[in-house]
């Protein structure tokens, strides 16, 4: 199989993991801070079943209620990874509004994305329940996984579900 070359975009509320999920992806490991400001993109090559997915993940610096996203979030993205923590009422909030204006954006509803509610490690914190997650993800039609951002394998499941997302998506344009 040839390598397949993929663009990623992970979106959210400030505060959420977005970028430690990255960073535990890329650079194996987790960071207690990281610049919030900070955006840009990471290049990383996953395998998984038999496939070399190059993958470019676009960082942002995180979205409110009021946001308006830019142009530069929707070129040439195979698709999204939008994040909570399960720890704030409020990112879960706003990850709703946020597929909103993507869905808007792109006029088209068939986005590949996956839902991630990530700082699963946070037992005592928890607001948002397992089942909440699932059932909004549900109700998308999208892939639904919760994470931590202090494990590599947890990271990894983020990014593989949304690869598979891709193909799901494809495949289902394509008739499969
Ligand atoms: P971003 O603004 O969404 O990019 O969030 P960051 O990745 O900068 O993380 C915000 C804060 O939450 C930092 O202090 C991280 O160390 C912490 N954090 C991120 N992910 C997790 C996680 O899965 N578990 C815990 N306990 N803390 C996390
Ligand atoms: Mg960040």
């Amino acid at each position: 199989m040839p390598p397949k070359s993929r663009k990623l975009c992970v979106l959210g509320f400030r505060q959420v993991g977005k970028s430690s999920l990255i960073i535990q992806l890329v650079d194996n490991q987790f960071v207690a801070s990281y610049d919030p400001t900070i955006g840009g993109s990471f290049e990383h090559t996953i395998k998984h079943r038999g496939i070399e997915y190059r993958t470019t993940i676009v960082d942002t610096a995180g979205q409110d209620e009021y946001a308006v996203l830019p142009q530069s979030y929707f070129m040439d993205i195979h698709g999204y990874i939008l994040v909570y923590s399960i720890t704030s009422n409020k990112s879960f909030e706003v990850v709703k509004d946020v597929r909103e204006k993507l869905l808007d954006m792109t006029g088209t509803t068939h986005v590949p994305m996956i839902l991630v509610g990530n700082k699963s490690d946070l037992h005592m914190e928890r607001v948002i329940s397992s089942e909440d997650g699932k059932k909004l993800a549900n109700s998308w039609n999208a892939t639904f996984v919760e994470s931590t951002a202090k494990s590599h394998e947890s990271a990894i499941q983020v990014f593989l579900g949304a690869l598979e997302e891709i193909e799901r998506v494809e495949g289902r344009l394509q008739g499969g």
